[in-house]
């Protein structure tokens, strides 16, 4: 089944793929089909999911899938949350996103570092679906106080995730996927699906 992908994050974009890989769902990313982002103004993880999927199955006449992420930090008060990707100020600024997170909890102690991501996927088969498929994944941990690792992307080098003596950006994808948010929400997700199939 092709479906576009409603996200030009090359990070997630290749999660997702490798994560679908072996099912029937061909997953088109909305970059290669000329579809540009679309404004997340929703106030929670499940409107801007709906919003983005819906944009471009809208554009592409296509079904899409949708995910909408982010990671929060009890000690912010559930910060950077929806405003993940753009928490210094610039979209997409890992560099600058994860130094401001260490400068925000600079002296928090270890045990007050809880945090978590969080995926919400939606998706549609057009753009007036009126039932959407909706899957959320968690994945809890705490913030490190300095990087670790080279993997993943976003804040990954700044996750220890429960249980796990390595950090997220340490762990191998096959790995990643399988524990993380996104992992989670899409397990659920293809459940769903199997079930309408
Ligand atoms: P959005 O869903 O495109 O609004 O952006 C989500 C943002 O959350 C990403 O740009 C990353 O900063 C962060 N994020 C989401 N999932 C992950 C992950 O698996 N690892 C690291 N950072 C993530």
């Amino acid at each position: 089944m092709r479906t576009v992908l409603a996200s030009g994050n090359a990070g997630k974009v290749a999660e997702l793929w490798q994560l679908l890989a072996g099912s029937d769902i061909e997953l088109v990313p909305q970059t290669a089909l000329g579809v540009g982002d679309a404004d997340e103004t929703g106030l929670t993880f499940v409107e801007n999911a709906l919003i983005k999927a819906r944009h471009a199955a809208r554009a592409t006449g296509l079904p899409a899938l949708a995910d909408d992420s982010g990671i929060c930090v009890d000690a912010l008060g559930g910060a950077p949350g929806l405003y993940a990707a753009r928490y210094a100020g610039v979209h997409g600024d890992n560099a600058a996103n994860n130094a401001k997170l260490l400068r925000e909890l600079d002296g928090v102690p270890a045990e007050k570092r809880t945090a978590y991501f969080i995926a919400v996927l939606v998706w549609l088969r057009h753009a007036d679906d009126p039932a959407p498929l909706i899957a959320e994944g968690r994945w809890h941990g705490r913030i490190l106080e300095a990087p670790r690792g080279t993997g993943g992307f976003g804040y990954d080098p700044l996750f220890l995730p429960d249980g796990s003596d390595l950090g997220a950006a340490e762990l191998d994808a096959e790995l990643k996927n399988r524990l993380s948010h996104r992992g989670q929400a899409l397990a659920v997700l293809k459940a769903r699906l199997s079930e309408l199939a």
